[in-house]
């Protein structure tokens, strides 16, 4: 069996409200997604984390090493494409394009082997895990307290028992977000918080501190990702858990992170960090330092399906009689391309998501949607 074909399509979809968080504002979602076609007619599908138009040219650079290839013969051809681009980026998104083709390839070995990716990882500790909202942006206007205060209530009537919501206005502006989210939600719902990087160390230890007393589970991202040591200090400076690790790439990156204790939770991005093979591969360096996992996740069906296999998959940290309950990120913000792209709709019941148990990813892309959302005219 031979790789034929890869196609890579940007996707687009204007949003109907702009909404923005501690670096940036959104007014679109802009998508790449990759597949991968054998000469059997069988096909996988990828998605690259980061700028769309960028992790396309980086899979039609790759592209030349993948035809003609084995696809069962997954991690020889990502390490062929990582020798290929590592003297121009060793992190960032020519590592996205990758991660793209490699979510691809598994998702076909899959439907290749009639299996689950996680059953192919090794199997599924666990079948089931609990989906927290991602959420509560900020907007325009001047009522942004009880529109948060709405928003969060909506989750916890969807049934979500854990929310995280976005910090890295100020920190005033924060700590009276924060409480009134809180006190809208009870204490029975988890609550995280994420700055997305947007505070020194100074500010992040003054606002975490004035945060302690509303039961945050953690704060992502509080400084820059490059300031590997100054995770390390806010976490001897607070009793809340330091999380992060959506911007690093590669087990060379997550090392560094791991090697200086920057964190409690670490968040690789599987179609960024490079893709579920070098993911797994970061979850043993973490496993060695007895640090949890919980992935970032961002994008459509298919990186949420990738993510739900390597969820499916992680050992737990601490293994016991009663294994603890895994989380996964489950975007609920507005995304048209992430609600209609892939079937099986995800579907949460009980506070639950189950892990698919279909060949492959568990799941079947919609080529006409792709065709709405195409920024190229597809025939
Ligand atoms: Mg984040």
């Amino acid at each position: 069996m031979k790789i034929t074909k890869v196609e890579t399509f940007v996707l687009s979809n204007k949003l109907k409200e702009n909404f923005f968080f501690s670096q940036w504002a959104y007014s679109e979602r802009r998508i790449c997604i990759v597949k991968i076609t054998t000469d059997e007619g069988i096909c996988g599908w990828g998605e690259g984390y980061g700028p769309a138009d960028v992790i396309k040219s980086g899979i039609n650079l790759v592209k030349p090493i993948l035809i003609g290839e084995n696809p069962l013969e997954n991690e020889t051809l990502w390490f062929k494409m990582y020798r290929k681009t590592l003297d121009f980026a060793r992190r960032g998104v020519l590592v996205a394009a990758i991660s793209a083709v490699d979510v691809a390839l598994w998702d076909l070995k899959g439907k290749i082997l009639k299996q689950p990716v996680s059953v192919l990882m090794g199997g599924q500790h666990r079948k089931r895990v609990v989906p927290y909202a991602t959420g509560l942006y900020f907007s325009d206007g001047d009522n942004l307290v009880s529109k948060l205060v709405a928003e969060a209530k909506t989750y916890v009537e969807q049934g979500f028992k854990a929310i995280k919501m976005k910090v890295g206005l100020s920190i005033s502006k924060d700590i009276i977000l924060v409480k009134s989210v809180r006190e809208a939600i009870g204490n029975d719902v988890n609550l995280m918080i994420d700055a997305n990087h947007a505070y020194s160390l100074r500010e992040a230890t003054k606002l975490s501190r004035a945060l302690e007393p509303f039961n945050i589970d953690w704060f992502e991202e509080p400084v820059s990702p490059e300031f590997y040591k100054h995770y390390k200090e806010l976490r001897s400076k607070t009793t809340i858990p330091i999380a992060g690790g959506e911007c690093e790439y590669l087990r060379y990156g997550f090392q560094t992170l791991l090697e200086n204790n920057s964190v409690d939770i670490l968040q690789v991005d599987i179609c960024g960090a490079g893709g579920l093979s070098e993911a797994k591969r970061i979850s043993t360096l973490a496993n060695t330092k007895g640090v949890e996992i919980i992935p970032h996740v961002w994008g459509t069906g298919i990186a949420f399906h990738a993510a739900l296999h390597f969820i499916a998959n992680l050992e737990p940290i601490p293994g016991r009689l009663y294994a603890p309950e895994m989380y996964i990120e489950y975007d609920r913000t507005e995304n048209d391309i992430r609600e209609t792209l892939t079937a099986p709709s995800i579907k949460m019941k009980n506070g639950y998501i189950d892990i698919p148990q279909l060949p492959g990813l568990g799941i079947e892309v919609d080529e006409k949607v792709i065709r709405q959302f195409s920024t190229e005219i597809l025939i």
